[in-house]
Protein backbone atom coordinates (compact mmCIF):
# COMPACT_ATOMS: atom_id res chain seq x y z
CA UNK A 1 0.00 0.00 0.00
CA UNK A 2 1.36 3.24 -0.74
CA UNK A 3 0.60 5.64 2.30
CA UNK A 4 0.08 8.74 0.34
CA UNK A 5 -2.35 7.83 -2.48
CA UNK A 6 -4.35 5.09 -0.25
CA UNK A 7 -5.39 7.84 2.33
CA UNK A 8 -8.70 6.60 2.70
CA UNK A 9 -6.76 3.82 4.73
CA UNK A 10 -5.75 6.21 6.50
CA UNK A 11 -8.66 7.85 7.86
CA UNK A 12 -10.80 4.63 8.06
CA UNK A 13 -7.61 3.81 11.26
CA UNK A 14 -7.60 7.29 12.58
CA UNK A 15 -11.51 8.06 12.47
CA UNK A 16 -13.37 4.76 11.99
CA UNK A 17 -16.58 5.55 13.66
CA UNK A 18 -17.24 8.99 12.56
CA UNK A 19 -19.64 9.57 9.61
CA UNK A 20 -17.52 10.42 6.39
CA UNK A 21 -20.99 10.67 4.01
CA UNK A 22 -24.33 11.02 4.30
CA UNK A 23 -26.49 10.13 0.73
CA UNK A 24 -29.98 12.11 1.56
CA UNK A 25 -31.46 10.48 -1.47
CA UNK A 26 -31.08 6.87 -0.23
CA UNK A 27 -31.06 7.59 3.33
CA UNK A 28 -27.61 5.46 3.58
CA UNK A 29 -24.75 6.52 5.97
CA UNK A 30 -21.19 5.50 6.16
CA UNK A 31 -18.73 5.54 8.47
CA UNK A 32 -14.92 6.31 7.32
CA UNK A 33 -14.51 2.30 8.48
CA UNK A 34 -17.78 1.45 6.35
CA UNK A 35 -16.72 3.35 3.38
CA UNK A 36 -13.40 1.83 3.14
CA UNK A 37 -14.24 -1.03 3.76
CA UNK A 38 -16.69 -1.22 0.64
CA UNK A 39 -13.85 0.58 -1.33
CA UNK A 40 -11.64 -2.72 -0.80
CA UNK A 41 -14.28 -4.84 -2.44
CA UNK A 42 -14.91 -2.40 -5.31
CA UNK A 43 -10.40 -2.58 -5.24
CA UNK A 44 -11.43 -6.06 -5.41
CA UNK A 45 -13.63 -6.23 -8.55
CA UNK A 46 -12.23 -4.23 -10.74
CA UNK A 47 -8.78 -5.88 -10.48
CA UNK A 48 -11.31 -9.28 -10.93
CA UNK A 49 -12.50 -7.38 -14.47
CA UNK A 50 -9.22 -7.27 -15.52
CA UNK A 51 -8.23 -3.46 -14.80
CA UNK A 52 -4.81 -2.31 -14.32
CA UNK A 53 -2.16 0.24 -13.22
CA UNK A 54 -3.10 3.30 -15.41
CA UNK A 55 -6.81 1.96 -17.01
CA UNK A 56 -9.64 4.32 -16.79
CA UNK A 57 -12.93 3.36 -15.09
CA UNK A 58 -15.78 5.99 -15.85
CA UNK A 59 -18.99 6.15 -14.31
CA UNK A 60 -21.96 8.21 -15.37
CA UNK A 61 -24.48 8.71 -12.47
CA UNK A 62 -26.04 11.63 -10.57
CA UNK A 63 -24.45 13.06 -7.45
CA UNK A 64 -24.27 10.02 -4.75
CA UNK A 65 -21.88 7.82 -2.57
CA UNK A 66 -20.46 5.67 -5.66
CA UNK A 67 -18.09 8.92 -6.74
CA UNK A 68 -16.47 8.40 -3.94
CA UNK A 69 -16.06 4.89 -3.78
CA UNK A 70 -14.98 4.96 -7.87
CA UNK A 71 -12.25 7.32 -7.13
CA UNK A 72 -10.64 6.08 -3.73
CA UNK A 73 -10.75 2.15 -5.03
CA UNK A 74 -9.06 4.09 -8.14
CA UNK A 75 -6.34 5.04 -5.80
CA UNK A 76 -5.71 1.44 -4.13
CA UNK A 77 -5.69 -0.07 -7.77
CA UNK A 78 -3.53 2.11 -9.46
CA UNK A 79 -6.52 3.05 -11.64
CA UNK A 80 -7.64 6.24 -13.34
CA UNK A 81 -11.45 7.58 -12.24
CA UNK A 82 -13.29 9.39 -15.09
CA UNK A 83 -16.69 10.90 -13.58
CA UNK A 84 -19.06 11.55 -16.79
CA UNK A 85 -20.99 15.22 -17.18
CA UNK A 86 -24.49 13.16 -17.27
CA UNK A 87 -26.01 16.52 -18.31
CA UNK A 88 -23.57 16.02 -21.84
CA UNK A 89 -25.53 14.66 -24.97
CA UNK A 90 -25.06 11.49 -26.19
CA UNK A 91 -22.69 12.50 -28.77
CA UNK A 92 -20.51 14.66 -26.04
CA UNK A 93 -20.26 11.53 -24.02
CA UNK A 94 -19.22 9.89 -27.06
CA UNK A 95 -16.56 12.29 -27.74
CA UNK A 96 -15.30 12.09 -23.96
CA UNK A 97 -15.45 8.25 -23.86
CA UNK A 98 -13.93 7.43 -27.12
CA UNK A 99 -10.95 10.38 -25.66
CA UNK A 100 -10.39 8.18 -22.08
CA UNK A 101 -11.46 5.04 -23.74
CA UNK A 102 -12.01 3.44 -20.72
CA UNK A 103 -11.77 -0.10 -19.62
CA UNK A 104 -14.64 -0.24 -17.45
CA UNK A 105 -17.90 2.03 -17.48
CA UNK A 106 -20.64 2.25 -14.25
CA UNK A 107 -24.12 3.27 -15.37
CA UNK A 108 -26.87 4.53 -12.68
CA UNK A 109 -30.50 3.46 -13.79
CA UNK A 110 -31.12 6.79 -14.23
CA UNK A 111 -28.99 7.21 -17.29
CA UNK A 112 -29.52 3.64 -18.76
CA UNK A 113 -31.00 4.80 -21.89
CA UNK A 114 -27.75 7.37 -22.62
CA UNK A 115 -25.78 4.06 -21.31
CA UNK A 116 -27.35 1.53 -24.13
CA UNK A 117 -26.70 4.53 -27.02
CA UNK A 118 -23.41 5.06 -26.03
CA UNK A 119 -22.28 1.00 -25.84
CA UNK A 120 -23.47 0.58 -28.90
CA UNK A 121 -21.15 3.40 -30.26
CA UNK A 122 -17.85 2.98 -28.09
CA UNK A 123 -16.55 -0.01 -27.23
CA UNK A 124 -15.98 -0.27 -23.77
CA UNK A 125 -14.62 -3.87 -22.54
CA UNK A 126 -17.00 -3.90 -19.32
CA UNK A 127 -20.70 -2.18 -19.09
CA UNK A 128 -22.26 -2.47 -15.76
CA UNK A 129 -25.67 -1.46 -14.82
CA UNK A 130 -25.52 0.06 -11.23
CA UNK A 131 -26.99 -3.26 -10.14
CA UNK A 132 -24.39 -4.67 -10.63
CA UNK A 133 -21.85 -2.30 -9.23
CA UNK A 134 -24.14 -2.29 -5.89
CA UNK A 135 -23.85 -6.47 -6.20
CA UNK A 136 -19.58 -5.63 -6.47
CA UNK A 137 -19.38 -4.11 -3.04
CA UNK A 138 -22.14 -5.58 -0.88
CA UNK A 139 -21.46 -7.48 3.01
CA UNK A 140 -19.56 -10.68 1.97
CA UNK A 141 -17.73 -10.00 -0.92
CA UNK A 142 -14.04 -10.43 -1.01
CA UNK A 143 -11.70 -7.59 0.18
CA UNK A 144 -8.50 -9.23 -1.12
CA UNK A 145 -7.22 -6.83 -3.89
CA UNK A 146 -3.41 -6.67 -4.96
CA UNK A 147 -2.41 -3.31 -3.51
CA UNK A 148 -0.74 -1.39 -5.60
CA UNK A 149 2.13 0.80 -5.03
CA UNK A 150 1.63 3.93 -7.09
CA UNK A 151 3.63 7.36 -7.41
CA UNK A 152 2.14 10.62 -6.61
CA UNK A 153 3.03 11.88 -9.94
CA UNK A 154 0.52 8.38 -11.62
CA UNK A 155 -2.93 9.78 -12.60
CA UNK A 156 -5.35 10.03 -10.55
CA UNK A 157 -8.67 11.07 -12.09
CA UNK A 158 -9.46 12.66 -15.28
CA UNK A 159 -11.84 15.59 -15.04
CA UNK A 160 -13.43 17.29 -17.99
CA UNK A 161 -13.67 20.89 -18.22
CA UNK A 162 -16.69 22.87 -17.64
CA UNK A 163 -16.95 23.31 -21.82
CA UNK A 164 -17.71 27.25 -21.29
CA UNK A 165 -15.10 28.41 -23.70
CA UNK A 166 -14.92 25.62 -26.18
CA UNK A 167 -14.97 21.45 -26.15
CA UNK A 168 -14.67 20.59 -23.08
CA UNK A 169 -10.91 18.80 -21.91
CA UNK A 170 -10.02 15.63 -19.89
CA UNK A 171 -7.59 17.22 -17.17
CA UNK A 172 -5.75 15.10 -16.15
CA UNK A 173 -5.06 15.15 -12.09
CA UNK A 174 -2.47 13.29 -10.74
CA UNK A 175 -2.03 11.71 -6.77
CA UNK A 176 -0.14 14.78 -6.00
CA UNK A 177 -2.34 17.31 -7.30
CA UNK A 178 -5.72 15.62 -5.25
CA UNK A 179 -3.67 15.01 -2.59
CA UNK A 180 -1.79 18.88 -2.32
CA UNK A 181 -5.55 20.60 -2.79
CA UNK A 182 -7.30 18.88 -0.04
CA UNK A 183 -4.24 19.36 2.03
CA UNK A 184 -3.68 23.37 1.18
CA UNK A 185 -7.23 23.77 1.40
CA UNK A 186 -7.24 22.00 4.66
CA UNK A 187 -4.67 23.95 6.08
CA UNK A 188 -5.67 27.46 5.04
CA UNK A 189 -9.60 27.34 5.65
CA UNK A 190 -8.87 25.61 8.45
CA UNK A 191 -11.21 22.80 8.35
CA UNK A 192 -11.56 20.11 10.91
CA UNK A 193 -13.68 16.63 11.84
CA UNK A 194 -16.15 18.93 12.73
CA UNK A 195 -16.65 20.04 9.53
CA UNK A 196 -20.40 18.87 8.06
CA UNK A 197 -20.75 20.01 4.13
CA UNK A 198 -23.49 20.23 2.30
CA UNK A 199 -23.03 18.70 -1.85
CA UNK A 200 -25.21 19.79 -4.39
CA UNK A 201 -22.35 20.87 -6.96
CA UNK A 202 -22.20 18.26 -9.69
CA UNK A 203 -19.30 15.51 -8.78
CA UNK A 204 -18.34 14.85 -11.87
CA UNK A 205 -16.50 18.33 -11.69
CA UNK A 206 -14.20 19.60 -10.18
CA UNK A 207 -16.10 21.48 -7.97
CA UNK A 208 -18.13 18.44 -6.73
CA UNK A 209 -15.80 16.78 -5.99
CA UNK A 210 -12.32 18.30 -5.24
CA UNK A 211 -13.46 21.74 -3.88
CA UNK A 212 -14.61 20.69 -0.23
CA UNK A 213 -15.57 16.92 -0.23
CA UNK A 214 -12.28 15.45 -0.50
CA UNK A 215 -10.83 18.18 1.92
CA UNK A 216 -13.34 17.78 4.23
CA UNK A 217 -13.25 14.02 3.68
CA UNK A 218 -9.63 14.62 4.65
CA UNK A 219 -9.74 16.19 7.72
CA UNK A 220 -12.23 13.68 9.18
CA UNK A 221 -15.34 15.77 8.57
CA UNK A 222 -18.64 14.69 6.99
CA UNK A 223 -20.38 15.03 3.16
CA UNK A 224 -23.48 15.43 3.05
CA UNK A 225 -24.77 14.78 -0.48
CA UNK A 226 -27.67 16.29 -1.58
CA UNK A 227 -30.06 14.89 -4.84
CA UNK A 228 -31.16 17.35 -7.15
CA UNK A 229 -30.78 20.79 -6.37
CA UNK A 230 -33.71 22.78 -5.12
CA UNK A 231 -32.86 25.73 -2.97
CA UNK A 232 -35.56 24.80 -0.47
CA UNK A 233 -34.34 21.77 0.15
CA UNK A 234 -31.03 23.07 0.23
CA UNK A 235 -31.32 25.42 2.81
CA UNK A 236 -33.06 22.89 4.97
CA UNK A 237 -30.83 20.26 4.39
CA UNK A 238 -28.09 22.68 5.90
CA UNK A 239 -30.31 23.28 9.00
CA UNK A 240 -31.50 19.24 9.55
CA UNK A 241 -27.75 17.96 9.16
CA UNK A 242 -25.77 20.75 11.52
CA UNK A 243 -23.75 21.94 8.31
CA UNK A 244 -20.73 24.15 8.64
CA UNK A 245 -19.63 24.89 5.18
CA UNK A 246 -20.89 24.44 1.48
CA UNK A 247 -20.06 26.05 -2.21
CA UNK A 248 -22.93 26.79 -4.49
CA UNK A 249 -22.48 28.69 -7.88
CA UNK A 250 -23.61 32.34 -7.71
CA UNK A 251 -26.86 31.27 -9.80
CA UNK A 252 -27.59 28.33 -6.87
CA UNK A 253 -27.18 31.21 -4.28
CA UNK A 254 -29.33 33.26 -6.07
CA UNK A 255 -32.29 31.44 -6.11
CA UNK A 256 -31.48 30.26 -2.63
CA UNK A 257 -31.74 33.74 -0.99
CA UNK A 258 -34.82 34.66 -3.43
CA UNK A 259 -37.11 31.94 -1.44
CA UNK A 260 -39.18 33.60 1.16
CA UNK A 261 -37.41 30.31 3.46
CA UNK A 262 -34.40 32.03 3.21
CA UNK A 263 -35.24 35.05 5.45
CA UNK A 264 -36.99 32.80 8.11
CA UNK A 265 -33.87 30.45 8.49
CA UNK A 266 -30.52 30.76 11.01
CA UNK A 267 -28.11 28.44 10.06
CA UNK A 268 -26.39 28.73 13.50
CA UNK A 269 -24.36 25.94 12.42
CA UNK A 270 -22.66 27.71 9.20
CA UNK A 271 -19.57 29.11 9.66
CA UNK A 272 -19.28 29.73 5.49
CA UNK A 273 -21.03 30.01 2.65
CA UNK A 274 -18.89 29.88 -0.53
CA UNK A 275 -19.39 31.00 -3.91
CA UNK A 276 -17.14 29.91 -6.74
CA UNK A 277 -16.92 28.69 -10.49
CA UNK A 278 -18.10 31.71 -11.75
CA UNK A 279 -18.44 35.85 -11.03
CA UNK A 280 -20.66 36.29 -8.18
CA UNK A 281 -22.95 39.65 -8.40
CA UNK A 282 -22.18 41.77 -5.60
CA UNK A 283 -26.10 41.67 -4.51
CA UNK A 284 -25.93 37.69 -3.33
CA UNK A 285 -22.76 38.86 -0.98
CA UNK A 286 -25.30 41.52 0.81
CA UNK A 287 -28.26 38.68 1.15
CA UNK A 288 -25.68 36.90 3.26
CA UNK A 289 -24.06 39.77 5.63
CA UNK A 290 -27.47 40.94 6.25
CA UNK A 291 -28.48 38.13 8.20
CA UNK A 292 -25.07 38.12 9.81
CA UNK A 293 -23.32 35.03 7.93
CA UNK A 294 -20.09 34.78 6.69
CA UNK A 295 -20.22 34.42 2.61
CA UNK A 296 -16.86 34.75 0.32
CA UNK A 297 -15.99 34.44 -2.94
CA UNK A 298 -13.24 31.21 -3.77
CA UNK A 299 -11.71 31.20 -7.54
CA UNK A 300 -11.11 27.92 -8.92
CA UNK A 301 -10.40 26.03 -12.17
CA UNK A 302 -10.16 22.21 -12.93
CA UNK A 303 -6.50 22.34 -14.00
CA UNK A 304 -5.44 23.97 -10.49
CA UNK A 305 -6.84 22.39 -7.38
CA UNK A 306 -9.54 24.07 -8.06
CA UNK A 307 -8.61 26.18 -4.86
CA UNK A 308 -5.92 28.83 -5.13
CA UNK A 309 -7.01 31.99 -2.44
CA UNK A 310 -8.56 32.50 1.17
CA UNK A 311 -9.80 35.36 2.44
CA UNK A 312 -11.13 35.76 5.83
CA UNK A 313 -14.76 36.32 6.37
CA UNK A 314 -13.81 40.13 7.89
CA UNK A 315 -11.59 40.93 5.11
CA UNK A 316 -14.17 39.51 2.52
CA UNK A 317 -16.51 42.37 3.96
CA UNK A 318 -13.78 44.96 3.36
CA UNK A 319 -12.21 43.99 0.28
CA UNK A 320 -15.73 43.30 -1.32
CA UNK A 321 -15.06 41.03 -4.49
CA UNK A 322 -11.72 39.93 -3.60
CA UNK A 323 -10.49 36.35 -2.98
CA UNK A 324 -8.39 36.92 -0.90
CA UNK A 325 -4.49 36.21 -0.82
CA UNK A 326 -3.17 32.78 -2.56
CA UNK A 327 -3.56 29.99 -0.41
CA UNK A 328 -0.67 27.56 1.29
CA UNK A 329 1.91 25.96 -0.92
CA UNK A 330 0.70 28.34 -3.89
CA UNK A 331 2.02 30.95 -5.66
CA UNK A 332 0.20 33.10 -7.87
CA UNK A 333 1.64 35.49 -10.56
CA UNK A 334 -0.13 38.47 -12.84
CA UNK A 335 1.55 38.93 -16.01
CA UNK A 336 1.00 40.68 -18.68
CA UNK A 337 1.25 39.96 -23.02
CA UNK A 338 5.33 39.99 -22.59
CA UNK A 339 5.06 37.88 -19.13
CA UNK A 340 5.99 40.50 -17.25
CA UNK A 341 4.53 40.78 -13.61
CA UNK A 342 2.44 43.65 -13.93
CA UNK A 343 2.73 46.44 -10.98
CA UNK A 344 -0.01 46.75 -8.49
CA UNK A 345 -3.49 47.59 -9.08
CA UNK A 346 -3.29 46.65 -12.77
CA UNK A 347 -4.70 43.74 -14.73
CA UNK A 348 -2.75 40.81 -16.16
CA UNK A 349 -2.95 36.91 -16.47
CA UNK A 350 -3.53 34.58 -13.61
CA UNK A 351 -0.43 32.52 -13.57
CA UNK A 352 -0.42 29.49 -10.82
CA UNK A 353 2.42 27.44 -9.31
CA UNK A 354 1.78 24.61 -7.11
CA UNK A 355 1.51 20.90 -6.13
CA UNK A 356 -2.31 21.00 -6.58
CA UNK A 357 -1.81 21.89 -10.81
CA UNK A 358 -2.91 19.23 -12.60
CA UNK A 359 -0.65 17.04 -15.40
CA UNK A 360 -1.79 18.11 -18.68
CA UNK A 361 -4.84 17.59 -21.12
CA UNK A 362 -5.48 14.01 -21.92
CA UNK A 363 -4.56 13.45 -25.54
CA UNK A 364 -4.02 17.10 -26.32
CA UNK A 365 -0.56 17.61 -26.30
CA UNK A 366 -0.63 20.77 -28.18
CA UNK A 367 -3.10 22.66 -25.52
CA UNK A 368 -0.74 21.54 -22.53
CA UNK A 369 2.48 22.74 -23.65
CA UNK A 370 0.81 26.50 -24.65
CA UNK A 371 -1.26 25.68 -21.19
CA UNK A 372 1.72 24.52 -18.78
CA UNK A 373 4.44 26.44 -19.42
CA UNK A 374 8.02 26.46 -17.30
CA UNK A 375 6.17 25.29 -14.41
CA UNK A 376 3.76 27.87 -14.79
CA UNK A 377 -0.03 27.10 -15.46
CA UNK A 378 -1.26 30.07 -17.12
CA UNK A 379 -5.08 30.02 -16.28
CA UNK A 380 -6.23 32.09 -19.31
CA UNK A 381 -8.37 34.41 -16.75
CA UNK A 382 -7.35 37.87 -15.37
CA UNK A 383 -6.80 39.50 -12.49
CA UNK A 384 -5.65 42.25 -10.13
CA UNK A 385 -3.69 42.79 -7.23
CA UNK A 386 -4.09 45.57 -4.67
CA UNK A 387 -1.28 47.14 -2.92
CA UNK A 388 -2.03 44.60 0.55
CA UNK A 389 -2.03 41.68 -1.60
CA UNK A 390 -5.49 40.24 -2.12
CA UNK A 391 -6.85 39.10 -5.72
CA UNK A 392 -9.52 40.15 -7.59
CA UNK A 393 -10.84 38.34 -10.33
CA UNK A 394 -11.41 40.66 -13.42
CA UNK A 395 -12.88 38.10 -16.17
CA UNK A 396 -11.58 35.69 -18.82
CA UNK A 397 -9.12 36.49 -21.34
CA UNK A 398 -11.28 35.38 -23.84
CA UNK A 399 -14.38 37.40 -22.74
CA UNK A 400 -12.71 40.87 -22.82
CA UNK A 401 -14.43 42.92 -25.34
CA UNK A 402 -12.35 45.51 -27.15
CA UNK A 403 -14.75 48.22 -28.58
CA UNK A 404 -13.28 51.26 -30.31
CA UNK A 405 -9.68 49.72 -29.28
CA UNK A 406 -10.21 50.08 -25.70
CA UNK A 407 -10.07 47.39 -23.11
CA UNK A 408 -13.80 46.60 -21.68
CA UNK A 409 -14.30 43.69 -19.09
CA UNK A 410 -17.49 42.30 -18.53
CA UNK A 411 -17.19 41.66 -15.31
CA UNK A 412 -16.90 45.23 -14.25
CA UNK A 413 -20.19 46.05 -16.61
CA UNK A 414 -21.90 43.59 -15.11
CA UNK A 415 -21.48 44.33 -11.56
CA UNK A 416 -22.36 47.48 -12.19
CA UNK A 417 -25.84 46.83 -14.08
CA UNK A 418 -26.35 43.74 -11.30
CA UNK A 419 -26.56 46.64 -8.80
CA UNK A 420 -29.34 48.21 -10.10
CA UNK A 421 -32.68 47.03 -8.07
CA UNK A 422 -34.38 46.30 -11.48
CA UNK A 423 -31.65 43.60 -12.66
CA UNK A 424 -32.08 39.90 -11.53
CA UNK A 425 -29.43 38.61 -13.87
CA UNK A 426 -27.01 39.94 -16.49
CA UNK A 427 -24.92 38.99 -18.85
CA UNK A 428 -22.41 41.61 -21.31
CA UNK A 429 -20.97 40.46 -24.32
CA UNK A 430 -19.03 42.21 -27.64
CA UNK A 431 -21.24 41.12 -31.11
CA UNK A 432 -19.20 42.30 -34.27
CA UNK A 433 -19.58 45.89 -35.30
CA UNK A 434 -18.69 47.66 -38.15
CA UNK A 435 -17.58 50.67 -36.18
CA UNK A 436 -15.92 49.91 -33.09
CA UNK A 437 -14.95 46.13 -33.87
CA UNK A 438 -16.99 45.03 -30.95
CA UNK A 439 -20.01 46.53 -29.74
CA UNK A 440 -20.57 46.15 -25.99
CA UNK A 441 -24.00 44.59 -25.50
CA UNK A 442 -25.71 43.61 -22.21
CA UNK A 443 -28.53 40.50 -21.68
CA UNK A 444 -30.22 41.13 -18.57
CA UNK A 445 -32.89 39.46 -16.78
CA UNK A 446 -35.25 42.03 -15.26
CA UNK A 447 -36.44 41.49 -11.71
CA UNK A 448 -40.21 40.23 -10.82
CA UNK A 449 -42.70 42.60 -11.38
CA UNK A 450 -39.84 45.22 -13.51
CA UNK A 451 -40.59 47.80 -16.17
CA UNK A 452 -36.99 49.20 -17.14
CA UNK A 453 -35.68 50.06 -20.54
CA UNK A 454 -32.30 50.41 -21.76
CA UNK A 455 -32.28 54.12 -21.62
CA UNK A 456 -32.36 54.14 -17.86
CA UNK A 457 -29.88 51.35 -17.21
CA UNK A 458 -27.72 53.18 -19.59
CA UNK A 459 -28.27 56.23 -17.39
CA UNK A 460 -27.33 54.05 -13.88
CA UNK A 461 -24.15 53.18 -15.69
CA UNK A 462 -22.92 57.17 -16.58
CA UNK A 463 -22.46 57.88 -12.96
CA UNK A 464 -20.13 54.68 -12.61
CA UNK A 465 -18.64 53.42 -15.75
CA UNK A 466 -16.19 55.37 -18.47
CA UNK A 467 -18.69 56.07 -21.73
CA UNK A 468 -17.08 53.46 -23.87
CA UNK A 469 -17.65 50.83 -21.06
CA UNK A 470 -21.38 51.82 -21.38
CA UNK A 471 -23.52 48.83 -23.35
CA UNK A 472 -24.60 50.68 -26.83
CA UNK A 473 -27.47 47.41 -26.83
CA UNK A 474 -29.72 45.83 -24.38
CA UNK A 475 -31.50 42.66 -24.61
CA UNK A 476 -34.23 42.12 -22.12
CA UNK A 477 -35.02 38.10 -21.58
CA UNK A 478 -36.72 35.70 -19.65
CA UNK A 479 -33.51 34.01 -18.77
CA UNK A 480 -30.00 33.17 -19.74
CA UNK A 481 -28.58 29.99 -20.58
CA UNK A 482 -26.33 28.02 -18.50
CA UNK A 483 -23.72 25.49 -18.98
CA UNK A 484 -24.27 22.16 -18.07
CA UNK A 485 -22.79 23.24 -14.01
CA UNK A 486 -24.63 26.11 -13.78
CA UNK A 487 -22.38 28.97 -15.64
CA UNK A 488 -23.94 31.55 -17.80
CA UNK A 489 -23.27 30.33 -21.02
CA UNK A 490 -21.82 33.69 -23.37
CA UNK A 491 -21.30 31.53 -26.65
CA UNK A 492 -24.86 30.27 -26.53
CA UNK A 493 -25.89 34.25 -25.79
CA UNK A 494 -23.80 35.51 -28.00
CA UNK A 495 -24.76 32.57 -30.77
CA UNK A 496 -28.41 33.51 -30.08
CA UNK A 497 -27.90 37.51 -30.72
CA UNK A 498 -25.78 37.28 -33.56
CA UNK A 499 -28.26 34.91 -35.37
CA UNK A 500 -31.34 37.37 -34.11
CA UNK A 501 -28.77 40.21 -36.05
CA UNK A 502 -28.20 38.09 -38.99
P1 LIG B 1 -13.59 25.28 -20.21
O1 LIG B 1 -12.20 25.37 -19.65
O2 LIG B 1 -13.91 23.95 -20.75
O3 LIG B 1 -13.95 26.41 -21.11
P2 LIG B 1 -14.43 26.25 -17.62
O4 LIG B 1 -13.23 27.13 -17.69
O5 LIG B 1 -15.72 26.89 -17.23
O6 LIG B 1 -14.63 25.45 -18.98
P3 LIG B 1 -13.93 25.07 -15.05
O7 LIG B 1 -12.60 24.50 -14.76
O8 LIG B 1 -15.14 24.44 -14.51
O9 LIG B 1 -14.13 25.07 -16.61
O10 LIG B 1 -14.02 26.57 -14.59
C1 LIG B 1 -12.92 27.35 -14.24
C2 LIG B 1 -13.14 28.79 -14.67
O11 LIG B 1 -14.28 29.37 -14.01
C3 LIG B 1 -11.99 29.68 -14.33
O12 LIG B 1 -10.92 29.54 -15.24
C4 LIG B 1 -12.67 31.06 -14.35
O13 LIG B 1 -12.77 31.56 -15.68
C5 LIG B 1 -14.07 30.78 -13.85
N1 LIG B 1 -14.16 31.14 -12.40
C6 LIG B 1 -14.02 30.33 -11.36
N2 LIG B 1 -14.17 30.98 -10.20
C7 LIG B 1 -14.43 32.27 -10.52
C8 LIG B 1 -14.68 33.47 -9.78
N3 LIG B 1 -14.75 33.47 -8.46
N4 LIG B 1 -14.89 34.61 -10.47
C9 LIG B 1 -14.84 34.63 -11.82
N5 LIG B 1 -14.62 33.54 -12.58
C10 LIG B 1 -14.41 32.37 -11.94
MG1 LIG C 1 -11.31 26.60 -18.34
Amino acid sequence: MNPVTDWLASRARLTPTREAVVEVVTGLRLTYAELDRRVNRLATALQRLGAGQGDRIALLAPNAVCYLEMLFAAAKTGTVFVPLNHRFSVPELDYVLSDCSPHLLIVHDAFAEVGRALSSKVNIPNVLSFGEYAGLIEDGQPETYERVTGDMEDPWAIIYTGGTTGQSKGAVLSHRAITWNSVNTVVSWGLTEHDVTALYMPMFHTGGLNALTMPVLHAGGKVVIGGDFHPVQALRLMEDERCTIALFVPTMHHLMTESPEFAAMEFSTMHTFLSGGAPCPLGIYEKYWSKGLAFKEGYGMTEAGPNNFYIHPDDARQKIGSVGVPMFHNQVRLVDEEGQDVPTGSTGEIWIQGPHVFSGYWNKLEITAETLVDGWLRTGDLGRRDEEGFHYIVGRKKDMIISGGENVYPLEVEHVLAEHPGVSEVAVVGLPDPKWGERVTAVVVLAAGTELGGDELKAHCTAKLAGYKIPKQFHFVAELPKTSVGKIDKKQIEKGLTRSAG
